[in-house]
């Protein structure tokens, strides 16, 4: 048979690397053409938030630089992919159709419709390129999906992780290409105004870059003290690799296995090397159990959190967007958010539950916050992280642990440093008062120069009456 072309849909797997069904279709030894297609209509609620539309215009400008390099195409469209994807098919005159699989109820129901659609006289074949196991891989010993992450975590440890697949260097283009869209004309990067010009200097979007980023934390001392530094914002020694990994720019299989191999060759302390896989797995975990409990997308897994109270305080819920709440940790932790797209874990822990548990907000409001600012936002891990922020979730921090902002900031940014990147006006403020700016004397504030209330807020609300209000809504559902 000559040329037969074969479609690959690119979705999150926007990588040549280990790129199981760009390996494929490439392997098959006819033209290959890839597609990209931004769907908004079928995502819903799902579509790509701000900071993601601003890492897809560059990461496809780069993808498809990469592409065309090895010889292939890539075509971009914009719409309803159960429309577009057979109607570039037949374009193409494609003989076999490739994707990688997701995860979310609504991806595997538009999958298996395409399947069916396009598997008239095709070939049509999906692929894991996104996860070490899959959801239904990993089961309890009497069957059905972990609800607890140690014992989940204790099967991941025992199964193999296959070996990455070699790079597509060589594709050969159709001899007839299906139009494109321009990237440019998509209009995904923020003009007026442009509130993305904080990300420029912290990312690189892209195959190449995530290579990079990944390749240099490897030479920091990151991995070394993983287990003790991931906890520190300060330090800021955590890989930052989540967006490259969730535009699947990167292989988690890549991951994995090479801090395997520095674990073995003792150039990683396993006590810490292992703690990262750990993370890794938790992504998993995520994927796990929103594959098999859908419903944990719009309610609670425990189901008594439904009838909980919320305040759902307008001003509130804006005053912590903004970083603006008179608690210094969770105004840094909000305004990197907004620079950066991106905020330090042990941050959003601490954001997320003084949203909930300080303010009494749902922590949908803040999930859909994090969905639109966050570089790495991802169905899986924010919907199961804010579940598990809440105490609704599985394995959840239980709702009587109520972070302290005070005291979280003082154990885990001892010095303020952390706060001072993010709160410049706090930047002269004695360690003593960073965490607790009302506190200081008004010579120290005047010394620092801060008017409370005018160049930095008083707490909006009080720690020590809204944990015990929170609590008094917990007993009432419990
Ligand atoms: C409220 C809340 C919302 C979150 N939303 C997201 C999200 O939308 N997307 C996202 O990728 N992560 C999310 N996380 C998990 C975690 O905060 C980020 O993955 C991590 O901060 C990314 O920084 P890093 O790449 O430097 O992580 P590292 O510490 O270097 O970890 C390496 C990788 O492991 C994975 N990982 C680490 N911690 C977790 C975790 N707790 N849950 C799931 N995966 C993890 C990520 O892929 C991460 O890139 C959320 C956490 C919380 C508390």
């Amino acid at each position: 048979m000559t040329d037969a072309p074969t479609l690959v849909w690119l979705r999150e797997d926007l990588r040549l690397d280990d790129n199981p069904a760009l390996r494929a279709a490439a392997d098959r030894g006819q033209p290959v053409a890839c597609l990209y297609v931004v769907d908004d209509e079928v995502a819903g609620t799902f579509a790509l938030g701000g900071a993601q539309r601003w890492w897809l215009h560059h990461t496809l400008n780069t993808l498809r630089a990469d592409i065309e390099k090895a010889g292939g195409v890539l075509i971009l469209r914009r719409g309803d992919a159960r429309v577009i994807v057979p109607a570039v098919a037949d374009e193409l005159g494609a003989h076999a159709v490739y994707w990688n699989r997701r995860y979310m109820a609504w991806q595997i129901e538009q999958d298996k419709a395409l399947k069916e659609t396009l598997s008239d006289g095709r070939e049509v074949k999906s692929f894991n390129g996104r996860l070490l196991n899959e959801p239904w891989q990993i089961e309890t010993k009497t069957g059905g999906p972990y609800k607890v992450y140690t014992p989940y975590w204790k099967q991941v440890q025992a199964r193999d992780v296959r070996n990455p697949l070699a790079k597509v260097t060589k594709l050969s283009a159709p001899a007839r290409v299906p139009e494109s869209d321009n990237v440019e004309a998509w209009e995904l990067l923020p003009t007026r105004p442009n509130w993305a010009k904080g990300f420029e200097p912290v990312w690189t979007p892209g195959e190449k870059g995530a290579r990079q980023r990944w390749r240099e934390w490897l030479k920091t001392q990151g991995p070394s003290t993983y287990n003790d530094s991931r906890n520190r914002p300060d330090l800021d020694d955590t890989s930052r690799m989540a967006p490259h990994i969730h535009f699947g720019e990167i292989s988690i299989v890549t991951m994995y296995r090479e801090m395997q191999d520095k674990i073995e060759a003792g150039e990683v302390p396993e006590e810490h090397g292992k703690v990262f896989l750990s993370e890794l797995a938790w992504r998993e975990f995520s994927y796990n159990l929103t594959y098999h409990f859908p419903q944990m997308f719009d309610e609670p897994l425990m189901q008594k959190f439904a009838k909980f109270e919320w305040d759902n305080d307008n001003d509130q819920f804006t005053a912590w967007t903004k970083g603006l709440t008179g608690y210094p940790i969770v105004d840094a932790g909000m305004r990197q958010l907004w620079h950066e797209g991106h905020m330090h874990n042990r941050v959003r822990m601490i954001v997320g539950s003084f949203l909930v548990k300080d303010l009494l907000i749902d922590w949908r409001k803040g999930m859909d916050w994090f969905w639109d600012t966050l570089v790495c936002a991802d169905p899986a891990a924010n919907t199961a992280s804010w579940q598990w922020v809440a105490g609704c979730g599985a394995d959840a921090a239980p709702f009587f642990r109520i972070f302290n902002p005070i005291s979280q900031g003082e154990k885990f940014d001892p010095d303020g440093d952390y706060v001072k990147r993010h709160c410049p006006e706090l930047a002269k403020l004695p360690k003593k008062y960073i965490h607790k700016p009302w506190e200081a004397p008004p010579f120290v504030l005047r010394d620092a120069g801060i008017e409370l209330g005018k160049d930095y807020p008083r707490p909006i609300v009080d720690h020590g009456s809204k944990r015990k209000e929170a609590l008094a809504r917990y007993e009432a559902i419990k």
